[in-house]
């Protein structure tokens, strides 16, 4: 490799969020190392390591020693895979971000296609999964529910059958970089940028080594974070529901008055009834108290203002990092300090 383009500043930055991916690791770095430099212009490979517990940072730092290309964020902990995204996001450096997933399910050949749609001028390109193999049927069924879901309920169009695996342009990481919400849905927020948008096909590969550590309760947790980052969706549910049970009431009440009166025949007796009309709208009240406090937590969280990650380390960052650069983005306005 030549010192020229190790040196020189990246036009891409790879992003990869790390998790436990030890075995894979080095396959990964070839295939990503074998795609870019075939394109013949400087990048750079950001990969941040999410408080694994196997040695998957003594890899990347061999990796790092090997290719001063690589550049590593160490977390203090597990903070999840849209923080590690995120943590690549404000530390990569290149004019064109492509976030892709480390565990070779994205593979890196699709790079390319990714960048030849970068140059024809679109700023968001994403991977559309054409088939996933390897899956099992639940795991399909609930990631197509949860795209239709998500695309039918938010207020920005979000495409379906899109991971994280995508490009950006430097405009849009700029922007997106501003965002600090806590509860990042991060195909959303590339979404709600805007910007020129346009899908290349892909095929999702198997995980070759390892385990998803994606669970269905993270993919819940997701589901949510999608709904509630843009949506009022579930808030607004509250008025359906109301308008129904207020519905049913005002036919309900006359037509039992009505049948008494006229016809002697009593509907609705007794305790029984009253007991599971109490349980029912007790749920339904239940339910919204929960929406509420989804709401409500995530307003505290912003509130508390914590960073978004905490950093351990950092290998083959030079000087005062741009990965610092959040911080200052997260001081409040200045005339919030003026004394009043
Ligand atoms: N990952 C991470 N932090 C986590 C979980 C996962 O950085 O807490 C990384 C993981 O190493 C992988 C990517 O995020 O590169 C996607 O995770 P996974 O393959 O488990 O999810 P799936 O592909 O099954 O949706
Ligand atoms: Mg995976």
């Amino acid at each position: 490799m030549s010192n020229e383009l190790t040196s020189s500043k990246p036009i891409y930055s790879v992003v990869a969020p790390v998790y436990e991916e030890s075995k894979g690791l080095p396959e990964f770095y070839e295939r990503v190392r074998k795609a870019m430099d075939a394109l013949g212009e400087p990048w750079e490979l950001v990969m941040v390591n999410d408080g694994s517990r196997d040695n998957s940072l003594e890899v990347m730092r061999q990796l790092h020693e090997k290719d001063p290309r690589i550049k590593l964020i160490d977390f203090a902990r597990n903070f999840g895979h849209q923080i590690a995204v995120t943590a690549g996001m404000d530390a990569a450096s290149g004019d064109a971000v492509i976030i892709i997933d480390s565990d070779l399910q994205d593979p890196p050949e699709t790079i390319p296609d990714l960048i030849a749609k970068w140059k024809e001028g679109v700023e968001v390109v994403y991977a559309v999964r054409r088939t996933r193999p390897g899956e099992t049927w639940f795991k399909l069924i609930t990631a197509k529910l949860f795209y239709r879901m998500i695309y039918q309920i938010t207020d920005v169009q979000i495409p379906v059958d899109t991971g994280d695996f995508r490009l950006m342009d430097r405009r849009v990481v700029d922007a997106m970089v501003n965002m600090r919400e806590h509860n990042r849905f991060i195909r959303g927020m590339t979404s709600w940028v805007g910007f020129r948008q346009a899908g290349v096909l892909y095929d999702r590969d198997v995980r070759k080594y390892g385990t998803s550590s994606y669970p269905l309760r993270k993919m819940l947790r997701l589901a949510w974070d999608a709904v509630t980052g843009f949506s009022y969706f579930p808030l607004q549910l509250t008025l359906y529901v109301s308008l129904i049970l207020f519905l049913i009431s005002v036919l309900a009440i006359p037509a039992v008055i009505v049948a008494r009166l006229a016809t002697g025949v009593v509907w609705f007796e007794g305790q029984a009834t009253a007991i599971v009309l109490i349980l029912l709208i007790g749920a339904a009240q239940f339910f919204f108290f929960f929406v509420m406090g989804q709401y409500l937590g995530r307003i505290y969280d912003e509130v508390r203002g914590r960073p978004l990650y905490i950093i351990a380390d950092t290998f083959g960052f030079n000087g005062e990092q741009k990965i610092h650069r959040h911080r200052v983005n997260m001081q409040p306005p200045s005339s919030n300090n003026e004394p009043t």
